[in-house]
């Protein structure tokens, strides 16, 4: 019996027979990486492949790495195994990845989410035999109402401020929600302003061809008069900052799937909370598993504990791994979402 096609390391997933990490936290000589957010794509590694339409975001972040590209279920020989990218639903460019040797299948989901928002490549579902698969939200009580209906909310609470001359400050992390938000919306509902760590991820999309709406950064020399009753898109670190006091009163609100959670929702001090994650939720989560006939699952982040033996129960051969990747974070500085 040789070894397993994936092991789990201290430095992170890794392929023996491959030679590559996938996603390690530690600096490695080959990494293959799902996606651009810091917590998956880390600084320090000799090589980097990923896929091309996260290419522009690792250059972002990670300045002059050495990045090879892939398309999307474009096959690579690495070693003795077969390595593709496959859609999975989180943020432009995001992938799972499969890796294949002599007819067996693993595949590793990073961060994924099952519906279509629209702006991302949406989510297909891969068949193997062993899933990585994290559960940020891997609790029944988070279960997503469709992006259309939040979205609707989102409008109708920034026209209300807007008929009573305040602005509308939404906190949404700038490196996806931000830029899925802004995409969603309709742009002839009023001016949309940003803040700079959100503008510094829509000028790398929309480099790359993604389309948003027209939007204003704001600086100090900006002058708010001229944007009565606008919608502002920002880090949700900066909603309760010294940032938020040039804009008055105004009304403050999250996007995340935290805000399903009204002590969350209470805690945050937001006006309102819309839950709009980048994550699947307890349904997507269940029907992702499924759908990759999977026996093996191992669960890499989030409500691991309940989740494992939530599918050891449903007949799964469950484990949990120790990994250093991260949920859905509402508390990261406004810097590190820059960047
Ligand atoms: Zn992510
Ligand atoms: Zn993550």
């Amino acid at each position: 019996m040789s070894e397993p096609l994936l092991i789990f390391t201290d430095r992170g997933i890794c392929c023996p027979a491959g030679g590559f990490y996938i996603d390690p936290w530690r600096p490695v000589e080959r990494a293959v990486i799902t996606h651009g957010h810091a917590d998956h794509a880390r600084p320090g590694h000799s090589s980097y492949l990923a896929t091309e339409n996260a290419a522009p975001v690792m250059r972002h972040r990670l300045g002059d790495i050495r990045l090879e590209t892939a398309r999307y279920a474009e096959q690579r020989r690495i070693g003795d195994v077969t390595v593709s990218f496959h859609p999975a639903g989180h943020v432009p460019g995001s992938a799972q990845v499969r890796v294949e040797r002599a007819g067996e299948v693993w595949v590793v989901s990073g961060d994924y989410k099952t519906a279509d928002d629209g702006f991302c490549e949406p989510w297909e579902p891969v068949r193997c035999h062993a899933f990585v698969t994290e559960c940020t939200f891997g609790l029944p009580v988070f279960k997503w109402r469709p992006q259309a209906e939040v979205v609707a909310d989102l409008h109708a609470w920034w026209r209300a401020n807007a008929l009573d001359g305040r602005f509308s400050v939404i906190g949404a992390y700038a490196l996806g929600k931000a830029q899925r938000v802004l995409a969603a919306l309709n742009s002839s509902a009023g001016p949309i302003l940003t803040h700079g760590a959100v503008e510094a991820t829509n000028e790398v999309a929309r480099a790359q061809g993604l389309p948003l709406p027209p939007t204003v950064r704001v600086t100090p020399e900006t002058d708010l008069k001229a944007y009565p009753g606008a919608l502002v898109v920002a880090p949700p670190s900066a909603l309760g900052s010294p940032w938020m006091r040039r804009f008055g009163p105004a009304s403050t609100g999250f996007a995340s799937g935290w805000m399903a959670l009204r002590g969350i929702r209470r805690r945050r001090a937001a006006d309102r909370g819309f839950v709009l994650s980048d994550h699947a939720d307890w349904d997507g989560l269940n029907a992702a598993i499924a759908a990759t006939g999977a026996e093996r699952v191992f669960v890499t982040h989030g409500y691991t504990q309940i989740f494992c033996r939530w599918l050891s129960e449903q007949g799964y051969d469950a484990a949990i791994v120790e990994t250093e990747y991260e949920g859905e974070s509402l508390d990261a500085p406004a810097e590190e979402e820059a960047a």
